[in-house]
């Protein structure tokens, strides 16, 4: 029996988890099950899955989630302390899928406690990537990734050795707008930009896929996972999301990994670490796709990839500051108070406003000083955004 937890469980990477999880209950013994306002799927899979714990990260739904759990055995908590204490309870594997920097706090404390962390809070590595792969080596476990691309990456390398890797590239489809006239950009809605060619995932990466945030983000993710120089990782779009990611070797191999877009692949490698098992994942038929294309990425249309250069090269807490910068960007643009474009144009003032004051490019980077990065962040893009709109 293995012991595992899953926060962000209410949610897609999550309901992914389940499902795996679901196929083969016996061999798993759920410790806890958290979520965010979604009570009613929080309760339902904690009462199925039998989970020691249920936690929302919503203070005021306690209520509700002790009425929808009455009598199941199930105990609940609710807040970001509770969150927090929650992710130090001793397990086998944790699954880190809750969606922003919220996500940092929980999944440190499962490295602390030992866990394997199967980390698809990207947001993770970007704000803390060498605090997190410490934390990880000072209690003897291990991080593995789940996003799409780091698997891949992941799977690519492995046998090699990491100096022999002249470059990482990570594909992207190019989400919703990529064949927009970029004049057009300005109109995007929300639910437009909420609307993926290939994967289905929650509406803020999907929203992220569109901007190429999310790109932005997994290049630095990548840098900091595998320890490489911002000039080896990069992304190339590929309409057909078939191919994650390539690792080019010294010389002159490329070994890439393909798959269909599928999170349950990512999510049961990890799982089932070291060992490949059997996943409810489709076949790829290489005759019916004929063809597979890969396009340069325009910084024109997605100024983030710019952007996440200039984060790279920076270093220190600018990925904290940046990731946070795209959160309240991406509330404004979900909120209606921002057009599509601005999201780039509020995160590219903040950028600029922070790395001015002493030590953002140069902070050793503790959980302390990501949150104080994390805060200034959030009140200068919020300040942008009041100023625009
Ligand atoms: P989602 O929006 O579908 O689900 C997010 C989960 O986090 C939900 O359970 C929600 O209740 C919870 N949550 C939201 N805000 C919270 C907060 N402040 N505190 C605590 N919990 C909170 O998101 P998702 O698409 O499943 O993505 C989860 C993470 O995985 C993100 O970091 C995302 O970038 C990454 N990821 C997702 C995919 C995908 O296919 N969906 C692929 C690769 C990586
Ligand atoms: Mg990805």
């Amino acid at each position: 029996m293995r012991r595992i937890s899953i926060f962000g469980a209410t949610g897609s990477i999550g309901q992914s988890t389940i499902d795996l999880i679901d196929r083969d209950r016996e061999s798993y013994e759920v410790e806890v099950l958290t979520g965010g306002r979604n009570i009613d799927q929080l309760a339902k899979d904690a009462r199925r899955l039998n989970a020691k714990l249920a936690v929302t990260a919503d203070e005021t739904r306690l209520d509700d989630l002790r009425t929808a759990l009455a009598g199941s055995g199930v105990e609940v908590a609710a807040g970001r302390i509770a969150l927090t204490e929650a992710a130090s309870r001793p397990v086998d594997w944790f699954m880190s899928a809750i969606v922003g920097a919220a996500g940092l706090e929980p999944g440190l404390r499962a490295l602390e406690q030992g866990a394997v962390l199967a980390l698809a809070n990207k947001e993770s590595m970007v704000c803390a990537g060498g605090l997190m792969l410490r934390t990880a080596k000072a209690h003897n476990t291990r991080i593995l990734p789940v996003d799409s691309e780091h698997s891949a990456v992941f799977q690519a390398l492995l046998g090699e050795d990491i100096t022999s890797v002249e470059k990482v590239t990570i594909t992207a489809s190019g989400g919703a707008f990529r064949d927009w006239p970029i004049e057009d950009l300005v109109k995007a809605t929300p639910q437009q930009a909420a609307t993926h060619p290939n994967w289905d995932m929650g509406q803020r990466i999907t929203i992220d896929s569109a901007s190429m945030f999310n790109k932005a983000l997994e290049l630095i993710e990548t840098k900091e996972f595998f320890d490489l120089k911002p000039s080896q990782v990069e992304t190339v779009v590929h309409p057909e999301s078939m191919i994650h990611a390539l690792v080019g070797y010294r010389d002159g191999a490329y070994l890439a990994h393909m798959g269909a877009p599928d999170m349950r692949h990512a999510i049961g490698y990890a799982l089932h670490y070291p060992e490949r098992r059997d996943l409810p994942v489709a076949r790829m038929d290489l005759v019916a796709l004929g063809q597979l294309t890969f396009r340069k990425p325009c910084e024109i249309r997605w100024p983030a990839l710019r952007q996440a250069r200039e984060v790279m090269e920076a270093g220190g807490l600018m990925g904290a500051v940046f990731n946070a910068a795209k959160e309240r960007a991406l509330d404004a643009f979900i909120d209606e108070r921002i057009l599509f474009p601005q999201m780039a144009e509020v995160v590219d003032t903040v950028l600029t406003r922070l790395s001015a004051q002493a030590g953002h490019n140069t902070a050793e980077i503790t959980l302390d000083k990501v949150a104080e990065a994390d805060h200034l962040a959030r009140q200068s893009a919020d300040a942008v955004i009041a100023e625009n709109t």
